[in-house]
C-alpha cells in the first residue's frame, strides 16, 4: 500500500488516499477513477511532496565560543590601545612610580622582563600579564629626534 497527498484541481481540496502500489495510482487515474473525496472530479493530481528533511540549524555565531571569544577579545585589545599609554620598556619604571606615588596613576601598557615581572609582584604593584589575544599592536614612535 502506498499513501499519496493528492489535490483536486476542481475544488482546490488536499486529501489523501492509499493505492496498491504507485502503479496502481497510475492506472487508476488513467481510468479517471482517482476521485477527488470532496467533489468527485477526476482532475486530481499528486501533490509534489517536499521531502521531510530537517534543515540544519544555522550555527549561530554568537554561540560559537571561539568567535564570541575573538570578538571578546577584539574589544578588549581596542580598550587597551585607546585608553591605555604605552610606555613600552618603560613599564615596571611607570608602574612602581605610579604606585608609590611619584606620578598620577594612569591606565599604562608595556613590557617588562622576567624580572621586572617579579619586582613588582613583591613590591605589591599592580600589574598584569595580557593574554596575547588581547595586545594591542605596538603603536609606531612618534617623531623620532634621531
Ligand atoms: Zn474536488
Amino acid at each position: 500500500m502506498i499513501r499519496y497527498a493528492l489535490h483536486c484541481k476542481a475544488c482546490d481540496e488536499d486529501f489523501e488516499a492509499w493505492f496498491a502500489s504507485s502503479s496502481a495510482y497510475e492506472t487508476l487515474k488513467e481510468k479517471r477513477q482517482v476521485r477527488c473525496s470532496a467533489c468527485n472530479s477526476s482532475r486530481v493530481e499528486k501533490q509534489i511532496m517536499a521531502p521531510a528533511v530537517k534543515s540544519p540549524k544555522k550555527k549561530d555565531a554568537a554561540a560559537d565560543p571561539e568567535k564570541m571569544f575573538a570578538a571578546f577579545a577584539e574589544k578588549a585589545r581596542q580598550h587597551v590601545a585607546e585608553n591605555f599609554d604605552y610606555v613600552g620598556g618603560d613599564f615596571a619604571e611607570e608602574a612602581r612610580s605610579m604606585f608609590y606615588g611619584e606620578q598620577e596613576e594612569r591606565p599604562i601598557w608595556g613590557e617588562t622582563t622576567e624580572e621586572e615581572r617579579e619586582a613588582l609582584k613583591e613590591e605589591g604593584v599592580p600589574a598584569a600579564p595580557l593574554p596575547e589575544p588581547f595586545t594591542p599592536p605596538v603603536p609606531k614612535p612618534k617623531g623620532q629626534l634621531n
